[in-house]
């Protein structure tokens, strides 16, 4: 039976504030917004919302709700099989929220939620419009599930005014059936991120895998060699964290030497950038990123 190794130093942090980060969190108040980066207690806040080189703040806001459809053994999300209805005002006030709040760059993520016929593509697709209208000048990055393999869902979206398209693979696909709920695919998760860029040539896709499920090298390096195929321009690496005793187990605290390789082996490979360490997360200083990187 597999122990759980233990937490070594380089995850041990305390959340840095800076003056960006305590604006913003006063501004959240009364804005009735909830982000995922205070939601689930993330640890690169300071970082994320304290602007970085570049002064750029990046922020996470979850839609359609707290429940999700799945199941994944490394998610703290709730399952419900049959979460609330949408609400049908949450794309305006959500942009209208954005628009007050003054961020520059913000992901928009969500549960998955299989049981609308769409997946909920277009209430995304609506409210990074309305965002797109309000303020134009806010980089969008949208975080999206796989919509049942829907590839009309996944256009609609590429399709609605956003700068970058994300959608996890998580981990490797070997390891894909234990890790992630058993309606995701690896093949299926390749398939959405090649569509959003057919869909539209010029937009960056993104993704994201954990690391220290048990995967082996060989098997990372492989993901990321049909990442490439499928010319998804950025990667993120993180280690992964076990949210509650009844979630999955971490196999192994990947060392911050190893996330080393993976970045310059990343870069090696032609992504556009790749954001590797134990604490990075899918967002993680994502318009820093962009900014830098895409920009440039
Ligand atoms: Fe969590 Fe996303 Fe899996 Fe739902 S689909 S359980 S939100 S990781
Ligand atoms: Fe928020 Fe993502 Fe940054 Fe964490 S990594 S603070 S969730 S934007």
């Amino acid at each position: 039976k597999l122990k759980q190794p233990r937490l070594p130093s380089w995850l041990k942090t305390d959340i840095p504030v800076g003056q960006n980060f305590t604006r913003i969190k006063k501004d959240l108040r009364g804005l009735k917004l909830h982000t995922v980066c205070e939601e689930a207690r993330c640890p690169n806040i300071g970082d994320c919302w304290g602007g970085g080189e570049h002064q750029t703040a990046t922020a996470t806001i979850m839609l359609m709700g707290d429940e999700c459809t799945r199941g994944c053994r490394f998610c703290s999300v709730k399952t419900n099989r049959t979460p609330k209805p949408l609400d049908p005002h949450e794309p305006e006030h959500t942009a209208e929220a954005i628009r007050r709040w003054g961020l520059d760059y913000v992901v928009l993520t969500s549960v998955d939620r299989d049981d609308l016929a769409d997946g909920g593509s277009d209430h995304f697709a609506d409210t990074i419009r309305r965002i797109k209208q309000k303020a134009p000048h806010i980089y969008v990055e949208c975080l999206t599930g796989d919509f049942g393999g829907s590839l009309e869902s996944v256009t609609s979206v590429a399709l609605s005014g956003l700068d970058v398209y994300a959608h996890n693979i998580e981990t490797v696909e070997a390891l894909t059936p234990y890790v992630r709920d058993r309606r995701a695919n690896f093949r299926q998760s390749l398939r959405v991120l090649e569509q959003a860029k057919k869909a539209r040539p010029d937009l960056i896709t993104k993704t994201s895998i954990m690391l220290g499920c048990g995967e082996t090298d060989e098997e990372v390096q492989h993901a990321l060699e049909e990442l490439r195929k499928v010319e998804v321009d950025c990667v993120t690496l993180g280690q992964y964290m076990r949210p509650t005793k009844r979630h999955m187990k971490v196999h192994e605290y990947v060392s911050p030497e190893k996330f080393d390789m993976w970045h310059k082996k990343g870069m090696s490979m032609g992504f556009k950038y790749v954001a590797s360490g134990p604490l990075v997360r899918s967002s993680y200083k994502a318009g820093e990123f962009y900014i830098s990187n895409i920009l440039k």
